[in-house]
């Protein structure tokens, strides 16, 4: 096992690390091994009061962070996408500790998060309005400003992206920030914490509360002076999020929520390469994300030689050691977790799919799944309609384009979708008629830094990257000048 030294365990609020009033801790758990990893300081809503208030004052009018130059928040950020690359190996070490993902994947992820920031820096000194020509008496122009105390609630599965995603828009526009990360997966955030610090971020800009989301979570989507929350996660506390914005203030909400991605391969496709991108699709991050694309539709011409491969590719896939190189997948993050997905994949036993890879757990430590693979799948068996997240992919097999459109969409979510034929009508059509956020062609989860990402139904509200993501911490400010109908003297 690995030796990973955990530096932050506290609270991070007006850039001090600080016990939670209560002075409770809780356990974060390490998935590989059910060990106690270490304790982390347990916020609720006495200390998230303190963080509010504390985000507040970095918000103040006349503050340091108020009256920087915009061009010097990018200098901020450009810092931090720094300081990340400097610690990313030490970061994905603490990630894989945390979290289960395999190391290697944790260091694409986190520098990836670099970029993040990179990218929004460029863009917080070209936050621009627009001037409306004179219309009769009066010329009109419009002002974009930060949209002020920012809640960021996160989940387990992405811990850095998440927190990155989250804070590189709310930073570039000018905001302050209460974070509450996943009790699953409290110790990255922090240490981006204490990066935060070290670039220069003025005090109570960023503040970091890790908790639960009943207690601490609840808080910061109950608080009055908190002016926008964005959300990543389940659709069943999404919602509860939307109703605490709405009951109090009417925040503004960017939801990120579930998903169960279909994934069409058409009879045209080449079996073997197409098996492989569900396969990926499907088992990315152990099944623990949220554009998986779970069912996986084949037309008949190809079903029988697709299911042979796709279970042949499963039942390679290395599960284990996530430190070990050759890792591709790593733990379920908990022990609820794990029961939910072993709870799934005995309900499409029961159901009558047909379970032709794994189906069980791996070893007797540690929350391991083997890579699951159902065949025959019908639309309505639970493992077609819920979200798993795990790693379990369901085949389903398909006669016509329309035909498969319509079950494509037959779904509360529309986070993403794919389709893979080498036919650009079929493949324009199916872009047409899908409705999800996310649409990829003979590719799938192709996440750009550039491009909104974000879900159709009930798989989200708003953009999260892209110019789109930056525009969800702006208000608009229309301004109206009446000019002077006389000459002046
Ligand atoms: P969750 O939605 O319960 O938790 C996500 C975050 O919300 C955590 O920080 C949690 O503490 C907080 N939270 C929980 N209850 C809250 C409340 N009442 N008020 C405010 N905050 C609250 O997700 P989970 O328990 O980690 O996982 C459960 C399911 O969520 C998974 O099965 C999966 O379907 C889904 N999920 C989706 C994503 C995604 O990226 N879309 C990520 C993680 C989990």
């Amino acid at each position: 096992m690995v030796k990973v030294d955990i530096k932050y365990t506290k609270l991070f609020i007006n850039n001090e690390w600080v016990d939670s009033v209560s002075k409770k801790t809780f356990p974060t758990i390490n998935p590989q091994d059910e060990s106690v990893i270490t304790h982390v300081a347990e916020g609720d809503k006495a200390d998230i009061d303190i963080a509010v208030a504390a985000a507040k004052k970095a918000f103040h009018r006349y503050s340091e962070w108020r009256t920087l130059d915009a061009s010097q928040r990018g200098r901020l950020l450009l810092k931090i996408a720094d300081l990340i690359e400097r610690d990313y190996k030490y970061i994905s070490e603490l990630e894989t500790l945390d979290n289960g993902k395999p190391v290697k994947q944790a260091e694409g992820e986190i520098l990836w998060s670099a970029t993040i920031f990179r990218y929004y820096a460029g863009k917080a000194d070209k936050i621009l309005g627009s001037t409306i020509p004179a219309d009769g008496e009066v010329l009109t122009l419009t002002l974009k400003e930060p949209v002020g105390v920012c809640g960021a609630i996160l989940p387990w599965n992405y811990p850095i992206p998440m927190i990155v995603w989250k804070i590189a828009p709310a930073l570039a526009a000018g905001c302050t920030l209460v974070i509450k990360p996943a009790e699953q997966t409290p110790l990255t955030a922090l240490y981006v914490g204490a990066l935060i610090k070290e670039a220069g971020v003025p005090a109570g800009v960023v503040n970091i509360v890790p908790g639960y989301g009943p207690t601490a979570g609840g808080a910061l989507t109950h608080h009055p002076d908190v002016d926008k929350i964005a959300f990543t996660g389940s659709t069943e506390v999404g919602r509860i999020i939307m109703n605490a914005a709405a009951a109090v203030n009417l925040k503004r909400i960017t939801l990120e929520l579930g998903g169960k991605s279909a994934l069409v391969v058409f009879n045209d496709a080449d079996v073997d390469k197409a098996a492989d991108i569900a396969h990926r699709a499907a088992f990315a991050n152990a099944g623990q994300c949220c554009v998986a694309a779970t069912r996986t539709y084949v037309q008949s011409g190809i079903y029988d030689k697709f299911v042979a491969k796709a279970a042949e590719i499963a039942k390679k896939r290395s599960v284990g050691n996530p430190y070990d190189e050759g890792t591709q997948q790593g733990p379920q993050i908990d022990n609820d977790m794990f029961t939910k997905v072993m709870n799934y994949i005995k309900a499409g036993k029961a159901e009558g799919a047909k379970c032709i890879a794994g189906g069980d757990r791996q070893g007797k430590v540690g929350y391991f799944v083997q890579p699951t693979v159902f065949a025959d799948v019908k639309d309505d068996m639970k493992i077609a309609r819920e979200e798993i997240f795990g790693p379990v992919q369901s085949i389903l097999k398909f006669e016509t384009f329309e035909e498969v459109v319509d079950r494509a969409n037959d779904s509360n979510y529309g986070l993403g979708a794919g389709v893979i034929t080498n036919d650009v009508t079929t493949a324009l059509s199916f872009i047409r008629h899908v409705r999800a956020g996310s649409v990829w062609v003979n590719t799938y989860e192709h996440v750009t830094t550039q491009t909104p990402f974000g879900g159709f139904k009930e798989s989200g509200i708003g953009r999260e990257l892209g110019e789109e993501g930056i525009t969800q911490y702006l208000e608009h400010k229309t301004v109206s000048f009446n000019l002077p109908k006389k000459p002046l003297v």
